[in-house]
């Protein structure tokens, strides 16, 4: 790893979700070593449910060393495969290597990806540096440092015991969607701004269909149904872990009201909610009916982002990850952002290593990675409002809403191949730039391969 100046700057994160904790790993790789993590939770457990990691990240993460950790959790995905509501097929794209990356798409469950970053982090970090049940409460700084606040959650209001502040050069936050940092620099934004779409997701094991590493992508803007497997284990065992969602538009269009309504991540809920008008539907080898009826629990997420910002950095304050970027689950994209964005941080802070106690000098560093990031990731949010890639679905319903004997009649194939490939060069994993990388970063990967034959 590459030295850095004595005193070191301390670098503050806030989150622990998979931005913090990618931050924290990259900067550890870049040669830091004065990082702590802060997570508002008191327990890290296996929350959420199916998450994608496209191939532009999982090099990053290949870089980091953790690819043999990754291909244990998660299932390399070989295929995404679109359907109309009546099940007849759109679009089947090869993903990650069938594509002709040189490294896989990842589908894996969110908490158990959470864990092994968590694991990385510690390990590299020390134990010591990553401080569970310390929420983000506030920040003060001046020229030469910025001092982070904190407090423990659950305790009775107004006795929120407050704890030990950390001073440091350097603040990240990565407290995802519902910022306190962002709360604090743009009081007036006011919560997430609901899409008017229902996710109800859940996750049962049964026996693989396609490929048994194959995407289900059906129906359109406003009733979908999608399915992935996410487990390397279950796979090693023959069978499918799969993950999927259910979405359906529960608030009109034309309302102007975008509050999310009130729910729990955390919490089940009843089936009757959402499963009615899935009933017939079934496409893949897969029958949703089926695939709901045999899940023990479902949970429901609105569908929320955020509306672009233009400073992300306010002096030594930056934010990264859905702080930042919130943007719908279309295009499989939230982790990968935020994964990249903790590329780009990192490198930025490792370029001014040496003159970093200059004035100035950490501002403008962490300015030149929101300049990096920020224009790509608006864009993606703003192309996730317009469907993303799952425009290819709400053509072939606004062209044929009964359905079609060949999906070329209805949209052309040069047509229907460009909307992914559009999305691809926004969202920042086309092939060509991806392999590039791949090749001429190999050197990093392998610093890890020679740790780890050292450590047996
Ligand atoms: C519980 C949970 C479940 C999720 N499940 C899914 C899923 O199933 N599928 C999917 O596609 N996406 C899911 N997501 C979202 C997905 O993880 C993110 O979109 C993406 O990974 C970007 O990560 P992030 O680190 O920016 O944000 P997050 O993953 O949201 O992480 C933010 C972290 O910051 C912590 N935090 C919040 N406030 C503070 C504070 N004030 N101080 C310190 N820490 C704070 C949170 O507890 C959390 O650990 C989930 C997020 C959460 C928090």
């Amino acid at each position: 790893m590459p030295f850095l100046t004595d005193p070191q700057p301390r670098i503050i994160i806030a989150g622990a979700g998979i931005g913090g904790l990618s931050t924290a790993i990259a900067l550890h790789a870049a040669g830091f070593t004065d990082i702590h993590l802060f997570e508002a939770s008191a327990t890290l457990t296996t929350l959420g449910v199916g998450i994608n990691v496209q191939p532009s990240a999982v090099l990053i993460l290949r870089n980091l060393g953790l690819m043999p950790a990754l291909q244990e959790a998660g299932v390399e995905t070989e295929e995404l495969n679109f359907y109309s509501r009546h099940g007849h097929p759109i679009l089947s794209e090869p993903r990650g290597q069938r594509a002709g990356y040189e490294v896989p798409q990842f589908s894996v469950h969110r908490g158990e990806f959470q864990m092994l970053l968590l694991d990385a982090a510690k390990a590299r970090l020390g134990a010591d540096h990553v401080h569970l049940d310390h929420a983000l409460v506030g920040y003060e700084q001046n020229a030469t440092s910025i001092t982070a606040r904190f407090a423990r959650r659950g305790a009775p209001e107004g006795e929120l015991p407050s704890i030990p502040s950390m001073t440091g050069a350097v603040l990240v936050a990565a407290d995802g969607i519902n910022s306190t940092a962002r709360r604090l620099l743009y009081p007036q934004e006011g919560p997430p701004r609901f899409s008017g779409r229902m996710l109800w997701r859940g996750c049962v094991e049964r026996e693989p269909y396609l490929t048994g590493a194959s995407m289900v992508w059906a129906g359109h803007a406003n009733q979908k149904f999608i399915a992935y497997p996410i487990s390397g284990r279950s796979a090693r065992r023959g069978a499918s872990l799969v993950n999927w969602i259910a979405e359906l538009r529960v608030r009109d269009e034309n309302d102007p009201d975008v509050t999310p309504p009130p729910t729990d991540w955390t919490k089940r809920v009843p089936k009757e909610r959402f499963a009615g008008p899935f009933a017939k539907w079934a496409c893949g080898g897969l029958l949703m009916a089926d695939l709901i009826d045999s899940t023990e629990s479902v949970f429901e997420f609105p569908m929320c982002d955020r509306d672009p910002v233009d400073r992300w950095t306010f002096g030594r304050l930056t934010l990264l990850g859905d702080a930042a970027h919130a943007m719908y689950p279309i295009g499989s994209n939230g982790a990968t952002q935020a994964i990249i964005d903790a590329e780009t941080l990192a490198a930025r802070l490792a370029d001014v290593a040496a003159t970093w106690q200059q004035a100035g000098v950490v501002e403008r560093a962490l300015t030149a990675y929101q300049d990096t990031r920020l224009p790509p990731t608006s864009q993606i949010v703003m192309a996730n409002r317009a469907n993303g890639p799952d425009h290819v679905l709400q053509l072939a319903h606004e062209r044929a809403p009964d359905g079609f004997a060949n999906v070329y009649d209805v949209i052309p194939k040069d047509e229907l191949e460009s909307i992914g490939a559009a999305y691809k060069a926004i969202a920042g994993f086309e092939k060509d730039a991806v392999n590039k990388k791949a090749l001429d970063t190999e050197h990093l990967a392998k610093r890890f391969e020679v740790s780890e034959v050292k450590a047996v």
